[in-house]
């Protein structure tokens, strides 16, 4: 039975031991892949927000650019008005002479310039021969105007003077300005911006051209088409131009070599149409580093797994051992207290819990031995209780029993020693004493008489008195063994009965 239920015990420990190992591990497993995850969407969505802002910024700088090319040309027009009314206004004659040469200078080049006499029309000036010969020059420029960002015209009689910058020419040079921006622009990871100008919004083969390339500088000028395929077969311009044409932007992948590097890899993209110049902006990120860092933070993570693992285990297995160990000396422990008890009772008088019968006669044994060594002889004492029997029928069994342990721990305390007094039967005890002189054994004697006599055991109304009689007697050379001994304090004990009781008759 003891042993079913050691084996209950560890099998559930040892069972619930390794369900613990197989959840932690399970967990560490699951919290690795979801920080994998978490790491692989985390970079992504950071490469994303990379693009989307990349891109946008380019393109608020074209918008920048194009309002700061709009302020600088409206000074010029400003000025250049200014500079027509005061020569002007200064010499009507030389008027067209001095329009012809400001509008021939380099530093005017952007310049259309238009001077015609109103009257005749007769077309004084014209920088960029943009009236045919015999139009009316009025017409020519009104229906230029939309063409126009800027422009003036103005009556300088007998002339008039259109002076204005094409929408063209501005935006021009603000393309070129952003070209030389995106050619001088470093960005991490390998990313560039690239922009392809839309011809044709439907598609098709030379839909689009290529504006801007830092990877591929030599393909700019070069006509793309839409059935393009990158190395997995992808159509990677169809899909952009339709997302274009869906939303303005989208974010798509493809395949594509990486800057400096023959290495073709996935690469994420971000493009937005700029509609004025149906220019499609587009930033680029190669995806492979995205999968060496997981891998990276995988493998990190893995390590600190690795690390754990095996000082977890070990920590399992030492609580196993523990609790085997705690099991084993608990079981001891129960073990030894049994046996104590078993011993206990075995020795031990259950009624007044000292010694009996059985271990008084191994003190007896052993008190004779010390005497056969010559360390002098002890005294042993048989005593009894007077008319027990009477008490018994008088005030009932129980307080007879009373009565037994009352008197018990009393001359317990009075005996040579606590563990001297031994229950021989009955109402008969049995005192084994070291060597006494005949002084101290009359009076360790009549202490007990009198602590005998002292008893009072309650019982209901009445307090129950008693009195003993003492047999004592100290081993003697010619005894053969302790029952000699035995058998004489047993004669004493019968001497102080026959003499009256309540009193004691030593044979030392
Ligand atoms: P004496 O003075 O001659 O000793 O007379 P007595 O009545 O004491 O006679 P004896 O010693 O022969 O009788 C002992 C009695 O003690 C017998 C029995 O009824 C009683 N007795 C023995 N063991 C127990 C016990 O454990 N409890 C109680 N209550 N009585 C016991
Ligand atoms: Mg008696």
């Amino acid at each position: 039975m003891k042993h079913n239920t050691w084996i209950l015990s560890t099998s559930l420990v040892l069972l619930s031991t390794l369900l613990l190992l197989v959840f932690s591990l399970s967990t560490l497993g699951e919290i690795e892949r979801v920080y994998k995850d978490q790491t692989a969407q985390g970079t992504e969505a950071l490469k994303r927000q990379f693009l989307y802002h990349s891109v946008n910024n380019q393109i608020k700088r074209i918008d920048t650019q194009r309002a700061i090319h709009q302020v600088e040309y409206q000074k010029q027009l400003d000025h250049i008005t200014w500079h027509m009314d005061t020569s002007y206004e200064a010499d009507i004659e030389s008027f067209p002479q001095v329009v012809s040469s400001f509008f021939s200078q380099d530093s005017s080049s952007p310049w259309t310039a238009v001077l015609w006499r109103r009257e005749t029309s007769e077309v004084i000036v014209d920088n960029k021969e943009v009236i045919p010969e015999s139009a009316p020059p009025i017409d020519i420029v009104n229906s230029l105007l939309h063409g126009f960002q800027l422009y003036e015209l103005h009556s300088y009689a007998p002339y008039t003077l259109f002076v204005g910058i094409p929408q063209a020419v501005i935006d021009e040079e603000v393309k070129q300005y952003i070209a030389d921006e995106i050619y001088a622009s470093n960005y991490p990871e390998n990313s560039y911006i690239w922009v392809n100008e839309v011809i044709n919004y439907e598609g098709g083969d030379n839909y689009a051209i290529r504006r801007i390339h830092p990877n591929l500088r030599d393909s700019v000028g070069v006509y793309l088409s839409t059935n393009m395929t990158d190395v997995q077969g992808n159509t990677p311009y169809k899909t952009e131009l339709e997302g274009i044409n869906k939303d303005g932007e989208l974010y798509f992948t493809y395949f594509f070599k990486k800057l400096d590097s023959d290495v073709i890899s996935e690469k994420l993209t971000y493009a937005r149409l700029y509609k004025d110049f149906d220019w499609i902006v587009a930033m680029g990120i190669h995806l492979d580093d995205l999968a060496m860092y997981v891998e990276e933070t995988a493998n990190k993570s893995a390590g600190i797994v690795d690390q754990i693992t095996p000082i977890f285990i070990g920590a399992i297995i030492l609580l196993f051992v523990l609790h085997s160990v705690l099991l084993i000396v608990l079981e001891h422990q129960r073990n030894r207290m049994q046996a104590k008890s078993l011993e206990d009772q075995a020795y031990r008088d259950p009624l007044t819990g000292i010694g009996n019968r059985r271990s008084g006669l191994l003190a007896l044994k052993k008190a004779y031995l010390e005497s056969r060594k010559g360390n002098g002889a002890g005294v042993i004492s048989l005593f009894d209780i007077d008319y027990f029997k009477h008490i018994n029928d008088t005030f009932g069994h129980d307080a007879g029993d009373r009565c037994l342990i009352q008197l018990t721990e009393t001359l317990q305390e009075l005996a040579c020693s606590k563990d001297a007094l031994f229950r021989w039967g009955g109402d008969e005890f049995l005192l084994v004493c070291p060597p006494l002189t005949a002084e101290q054994v009359n009076q360790m004697a009549e202490s007990l008489l009198s602590a005998a006599r002292n008893v009072e055991v309650e019982h209901e109304t009445t307090k129950i008195t008693l009195t003993i009689s003492l047999g004592l007697v100290s081993f003697l050379p010619s005894d053969t063994s302790e029952i000699d001994t035995f058998k004489r304090a047993d004669g004493a004990l019968y001497q102080a009965k026959e003499a009256g009781r309540n009193r004691f008759v030593t044979l030392l």
